[in-house]
């Protein structure tokens, strides 16, 4: 492996090429202009390996996820993404071929969503390979969106499709047995390259039509708890309403005990909002002008906690309410 110098110089350094903030990574910080009227959105995550990644999980993948679960909090905020910082602890064993390619998958999602690499540091661990990312975006100041203005009686809506990350996650466990490769494919491909939802996040915020957002990382039911305790409300979901892909529902089809895995699981990267009913013609609208389906799965009310209900109207005991770390 190459020294610390070496390695800025010859995989880094390319990645900060285009910032001129970032002095080709060769001065103590790196200095970031928001455009006039604008707030900087700051989100940081990090992620072990064996823990937030599979070990042997490709090393372009891995970059790309650590960068794009931060643009998903960007997208929650109602950001566009800017720049990012980056912080490796490499373990002895890994080699430069790794380096590589976790900086092509850098490059890809760098051209992919328009930011560029600000600073960063790299050091030696005895311990796990950690990663950790650091991403700033901006937003018109005052209309950044946040997790703690639903009100009683707004809709409840989610983009795309719920469950297809965790879904994936055990299907590359061998976990679900019975899928079509395709649909395991598909499954896996959503587990490994989450698709940060940048362009809703800024019209949402845009059109203000959101009361309260997120991202859905730790699993619907959890996030949505977060909205629900954010805005002293309770929150209540039908659980056929919940989008599912077409992968996922063969795997429901298959296994209908995975339906907790789809409520629960988490890595959807997918954004959760609350708004007005008076706004379902916007939400359409607004679904049309970002090519991404959004679906309304239940509203607030007063009260605490979620429910989530069955086709009967009961509700459905949930055992695994999210992912927590500790
Ligand atoms: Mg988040």
């Amino acid at each position: 492996m190459l020294g610390e110098f070496d390695l800025i110089a010859r995989y880094f350094a390319p990645l900060a090429a285009s910032a001129p903030g970032a002095f080709g990574l060769s001065n103590d910080a790196a200095v970031l202009d928001p455009a006039p009227g604008y707030s900087v959105v700051v989100t940081t995550d990090a992620m072990v390996a064996g823990v937030h990644f599979l070990p042997d999980d490709p090393a372009n993948l891995v970059a790309r996820k650590l960068l794009r679960v931060n643009l998903s909090d960007l997208a929650a905020m109602g950001a566009r993404a800017r720049a990012y910082v980056l912080d490796l602890a490499l373990p002895p064993n890994l080699d430069e071929a790794w380096v590589a390619a976790f900086v092509d998958g850098l490059r890809a999602d760098q051209d992919e969503f328009g930011i560029t690499l600000l600073g960063g540091d790299t050091v030696k661990t005895p311990g796990a390979l950690t990663l950790a990312l650091t991403a700033f975006g901006e937003v018109p100041t005052g209309t950044a969106l946040t997790r703690t203005g639903a009100r009683a009686g707004d809709d409840i809506y989610v983009s795309g499709s719920i469950g297809d990350g965790a879904l994936g996650l055990k299907a590359l466990r061998g976990e679900i047995v019975g899928l079509t490769e395709t649909a395991r494919a598909a499954l896996a491909d959503r587990y490994h390259l989450p698709r940060p939802r940048l362009a809703l996040g800024q019209a949402l915020a845009a059109r203000g039509l959101a009361t309260a957002a997120l991202d859905i990382s730790d699993g619907l039911v959890a996030d949505l708890g977060h909205v629900a305790t954010g805005s002293g409300l309770a929150a209540e979901v039908e659980a056929q309403a919940v989008p599912l892909s077409t992968a996922a529902r063969a795997a429901l089809t298959a296994d209908p005990g995975l339906r907790e895995v789809v409520l629960g699981g988490g890595d959807d990267y997918e954004l959760l909002f609350a708004a007005p009913p008076d706004t379902v013609a916007a939400i359409a609208a607004l679904a049309e002008d970002v090519a991404l389906p959004l679906t309304r799965i239940g509203a607030m009310a007063a009260g605490t906690g979620v429910r989530v209900l069955d086709e009967a109207g009961a509700p459905i005991p949930l055992a695994k309410a999210g992912w927590s770390h500790f």
